[in-house]
């Protein structure tokens, strides 16, 4: 089974700060990186699988991901995706639904993203799980770590059927999927004492661990993921890089 990797450098879509674009080559830096091995914690070394890294693409126009992701997909591998903020995946679903679908999504966001628009404009980082939903590119969407849902959130939530395991009520033991997954990971679902580097620092969030573990319960087949809203200008020490790039060998392991 191939993965396949690309990098999405956008972060024209955000509403408070730059700085997103440039992470997917630093977050693979981190995951090449010598100061840990390639094997999981489930005890997959990632470096047996094969593995189809293609590289870094700048977007210039917002469906421009659409395109790119389109011939960098196909229907006999899987597809991981670096962003970029979070408004990439909209676009890049819309291709990859096309070829995979059709599937579940597991968001783990600080943020429900579900504005109808946000200032404005229907494509900002905070709307792209209502494009979405309403172009059904998923079968159902279930969003954990959720600490910012005004009331407009909570009624897109439900017009959407979004089923919604806020922070203040999260339990791993309610949390259950049907294949096959497609995991979208914003880097603020970390509270900002273990991911720094993101645009919104949302306190009250997950520790690593607890992502790791929603991780490992998945028992489902995985077949995709984007880690999204690394913002390495706000980072300290490069402690939310090597947090994404540990995530990201996680998932891969459960991929395969
Ligand atoms: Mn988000
Ligand atoms: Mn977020």
């Amino acid at each position: 089974m191939i993965i396949t990797l690309q990098g999405i450098c956008y972060d024209e879509k955000s509403s408070f700060l730059k700085g997103p674009a440039k992470a997917p080559p630093l977050i693979r830096e981190f995951l090449y990186s010598d100061s840990s091995n390639a094997f999981t914690e489930l005890g997959f070394n990632t470096q047996t699988i094969d593995f189809n890294d293609v590289g870094d693409f700048y977007p210039i126009e917002y469906f421009d991901i659409q395109q790119i992701t389109k011939q960098n997909c196909s229907t006999d591998s899987k597809l991981i995706t670096l962003g970029g903020d979070h408004s990439i995946t909209y676009p890049m679903l819309k291709a990859y639904s096309a070829v995979k679908g059709p599937f579940e999504i597991l968001q783990i966001d600080a943020h429900g993203d579900l504005y109808n628009n946000f200032e404005g404009d229907p494509h900002s980082h905070a709307c792209p799980f209502a494009r979405i939903m309403e172009e059904k590119l998923a079968s159902k969407l279930t969003q954990v770590g959720g600490r910012t849902y005004t009331q407009h959130q909570y009624e897109q939530a439900e017009k959407f059927a979004v089923e919604i395991h806020e922070m203040k009520d999260y339990d791993l033991q309610k949390l259950s999927f049907s294949k096959p997954l497609y995991i979208s990971l914003d880097m603020d679902g970390f509270d900002p004492a273990y991911a720094p580097g993101v645009s919104h620092h949302e306190p009250g969030g997950f520790t690593s661990r607890q992502v790791v573990d929603i991780i490992h319960s998945i028992d489902v087949e995985i077949i995709g993921a984007d880690i999204v809203e690394y913002n390495p200008d706000r980072d300290v020490q490069g402690i939310t890089g090597a947090l994404a790039a540990k995530v990201l060998k996680e998932i891969i392991g459960k991929m395969v």
